[in-house]
């Protein structure tokens, strides 16, 4: 017989918490101090309630129309997540569905959240490629910029995010990572928590100090490509 959709998500969620698991305990972390997100963008609205009913509270989703879609069908305990890169006119409609969101990395988009008077918490996105192009602060901005958001802005940080780049070694992209981020949080304590580390790097995400992992396609499957 083949498994059910939910057999299976709750097959593959299973590895992934393993894994997750099998990191903690290499890097002497508690499992408790790793939060998964699942990443069900391009997914139906009914996989969430599946992923829901496995004991899922956290989804990630990239598109404002996507998430906006599905945010109105889900108990009112599911907490949604934006990791999209950001454009200025759908931020407004983004903080009616997300409560976190994991790439702020412009001032003019976060003049916009400050003059929203939302309360988000918001993750300040940073770059760990030397080319830009997949959106982040450079690291020799962020301090100034995370500034601005605290002091002026009044934004509620909580963290750094940053998405491994191409082309290089995980570990070693995400070393720098744990060490921006122990710079940034002396600086600025709120700034606790770290979100990296994707399906194919999550666990050398958690073993330099990941607290959040964003994770689709180990647990829903192949996507359609990103268009
Ligand atoms: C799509 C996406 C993910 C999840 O990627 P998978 O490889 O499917 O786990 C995580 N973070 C961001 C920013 C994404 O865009």
């Amino acid at each position: 017989m083949t498994p059910s959709r939910s057999q299976e998500l709750a097959a593959n969620l299973g590895a992934v918490r393993e894994r997750i698991g099998a990191a903690t305990a290499r890097a002497n972390r508690s499992v408790d101090d790793v939060q998964l997100i699942v990443v069900t963008k391009t997914f139906p609205v009914s996989d969430v309630h599946l992923l829901y009913e496995l004991g899922e509270r956290n989804f990630g989703e990239n598109r404002d129309q996507e998430g906006a879609a599905k945010f109105p069908d889900l108990p009112s305990d599911a907490r949604l997540h934006f990791q999209g890169q950001i454009q200025s006119k759908k931020l407004k409609s983004i903080t009616r569905w997300a409560r976190v969101i994991h790439s702020l990395d412009e001032p003019k988009h976060a003049q916009i959240l400050a003059d929203l008077g939302t309360a988000q918490d918001v993750f300040i996105q940073v770059s760990l490629d030397s080319s830009p192009g997949r959106g982040g602060v450079a690291p020799d901005r962020l301090l100034t910029f995370a500034e601005d958001c605290v002091s002026r802005l009044r934004l509620n940080l909580v963290g750094l995010m940053a998405v491994a780049p191409l082309g290089e070694e995980p570990a070693s992209a995400f070393a720098r990572l744990n060490e921006i981020h122990g710079k940034a949080k002396s600086e600025f304590p709120q700034l606790r928590y770290l979100s990296a580390g994707m399906s194919g790097d999550f666990e050398a995400a958690i073993e330099a100090g990941a607290t959040h992992v964003r994770v689709g396609s180990s647990i829903l499957g192949h996507r359609a490509p990103a268009i």
